[in-house]
């Protein structure tokens, strides 16, 4: 069986409990055991799908067609371990699950309640799928003592009776501030975070202290002493220079070493950091470093665009080089005379995924200057369909557009209705909800041979993960390839364009897929390290 570890939060929010929990992960994987990560989302959204990315960050999407929250992608990152629909449940979704079966009569007459029903369904998603796993990491959202994470961490004390002391450990994290007039760190909200969650039924085994300043000895024996766990359990957390550096720095204050310890479990061997080693050599010593400017919407929010600037920072390690983002918001490029001076320092451009017309033209100019300037492009999802928008419009006809943005003489994009999957053939209502309506998770593609996106990839056949409502015309194929923008990847039967290029460019490339939620830091995307490699070029040529 499967043993259990809980994260909870305390003090505040946004404390890097999900990439804790990814080191954790990491580090157990280094020491040989096979874990899978689980994310437990107290919002009463059913998933995070329909949410703006300003609000909660990017939208995750595992291979089941799922909509992840974004830490899934942390998990996914640090484990090479891909996520599934059954690594993340909201609030919303267990009521609407529970709800759906009182309607059918399921409960045979009894009253619905938070405990049991609410509880059980949380323990059982906990235990699902994990009978081939050495540890299951569930991560709880939100900060101990909020309302709706109650039944959540109800749960898990429960889960604890069920399976045993033995079999779960709970790791809460907690911040310690620093008080700079007094130039000390304060130990108080912790003890109070502590008293909190135990007065919920739950004493931590292990504590995670997020600090900006090294965690004096007095102040651990401290916190220890007045929170009732071993002072070697007390880990500081300071920031870390990279994300990546973070299951280094836990190995070293003795995270994993402590979890399994809290288990009764002797470390079967140390562990194999090498890939960690590595991975913190190439972010410490770049040979070099480029610019990459990506022209969006949502580049008020970097998480919006989480998993984008991460494959980003793969292909520089591919390469290693230095990949400098600079955000840039497509409304700059409209207008009568846009004003495209930004776009000069930029070795490389990229149009990422995004939803409506706000900023689209700019968008599109952003991309006439890619292609008409020869500065490596790549365009991700709404990225390629804007490049397809404006091979069209390049080719004189400008009224070029896409159903998205409202009805058009011109539907180089346009809503699909119908298209196979492996599920069969999936069908979706015009006006429908929003909600789960769109071509989601992973679907294959077959790429020409002799490509230049076949030869990036190696191989002519291709699956990659999915997540939109509208598809490239293929109506438009002959006057598109007559310009120059050849369809290089297609779905199997033909129907769908799944990849576009131009082979006269020095590198530009359209997928109506994201690469970037596959990227790891040990094994960058090969489209994110050939990108960042034409940007290199490209930086010598400037
Ligand atoms: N809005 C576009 C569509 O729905 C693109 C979506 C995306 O970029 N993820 O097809």
């Amino acid at each position: 069986m499967a043993r259990f570890i809980f994260i909870t939060g305390g003090v505040v929010s946004s404390l890097g409990k999900g990439l804790m929990g990814a080191s954790l992960a990491a580090l157990l994987q280094a020491r040989g055991y096979k874990v899978r990560i689980r994310k437990f989302d107290p919002y009463l959204n059913v998933d995070p799908g329909t949410m703006s990315p300003y609000q909660h960050g990017e939208v995750y999407v595992t291979d089941d067609g799922a909509e992840t929250d974004l830490d899934l992608g942390h998990y996914e990152r640090f484990t090479g371990v891909p996520g599934r629909q059954s690594d993340n449940i909201t609030s919303g979704r267990v009521y609407s699950d529970i709800i759906a079966k009182e309607r059918r009569g399921d409960y045979l007459g009894a009253t619905v309640q938070v405990i049991p029903h609410v509880t059980d369904a949380i323990q059982s998603f906990a235990k699902n799928l994990t009978d081939d796993l050495d540890f299951v990491i569930c991560e709880i959202g939100g900060t101990v003592g909020d309302i709706e994470s109650l039944p959540f961490i109800e749960a898990i004390r429960q889960l604890r009776n069920d399976v045993g002391v033995e079999n779960t450990v709970f790791i809460h994290v907690t911040l310690v501030p620093y008080i700079a007039a007094a130039g000390e760190l304060k130990t108080k909200p912790t003890q109070h975070s502590v008293r909190e969650l135990t007065s919920l039924g739950i004493q931590p085994d292990v504590l995670v202290c997020r600090c900006e300043h090294e965690l004096p000895e007095e102040e651990r024996r401290k916190i220890a002493l007045f929170c009732n766990v071993r002072k070697e359990a007390v880990i500081p957390a300071l920031d870390a220079r990279s994300i990546y550096e973070v299951p280094l720095n836990y190995h070293d204050e003795g995270l994993d070493r402590e979890v399994l310890r809290s288990f009764g479990v002797a470390p079967r061997h140390a562990p194999d950091l090498s890939r960690w080693t590595d991975i913190s050599d190439r972010f410490r010593n770049p040979e070099g470093e480029v610019t990459v400017g990506i022209v969006g919407k949502y580049t008020g929010l970097q998480d919006a665009y989480k998993s984008l600037q991460e494959a980003l920072v793969h292909g520089g390690f591919a390469n290693r080089v230095k990949v400098n983002i600079r955000w840039l918001d497509s409304e700059l490029f409209e207008g009568d005379e846009p004003d495209l001076d930004a776009l000069e320092p930029l070795h490389a451009i990229l149009v990422p995924g995004g939803f409506g017309s706000r900023g689209s033209e700019g968008k599109i100019a952003a991309i006439r200057f890619a292609r008409e300037r020869k500065v490596p492009f790549f365009g991700i999802c709404l990225g390629m369909q804007m490049a397809c928008i404006e091979g069209v419009r390049a080719a004189g006809t400008m009224a070029a557009s896409t159903t998205e943005f409202g009805t058009t003489t011109e539907p180089v994009v346009g809503l699909i209705t119908e298209w196979m999957s492996e599920k069969g053939l999936e069908k979706r209502e015009e006006g429908g909800d929003l909600g789960g309506t769109m071509r989601l998770g992973a679907y294959p593609a077959i790429l020409e041979a002799g490509s230049r996106i076949a030869d990036i990839y190696g191989t002519t056949e291709i699956s990659e993960r999915h997540r939109h409502r509208y598809e490239v015309n293929n109506a438009y194929r002959a006057p598109l390839e007559a310009g120059g923008l050849v369809f290089s990847g297609n779905s199997p039967d033909g129907l769908l364009p799944e990849t576009v290029e131009r082979p006269e460019h020095p590198w530009f490339i359209g997928v109506q897929f994201h690469p970037e939620l596959k990227s790891k830091p040990f094994e960058p995307h090969p489209l994110f390290a050939s990108f960042v490699k034409a940007a290199v070029k490209q930086s010598r040529l400037v």
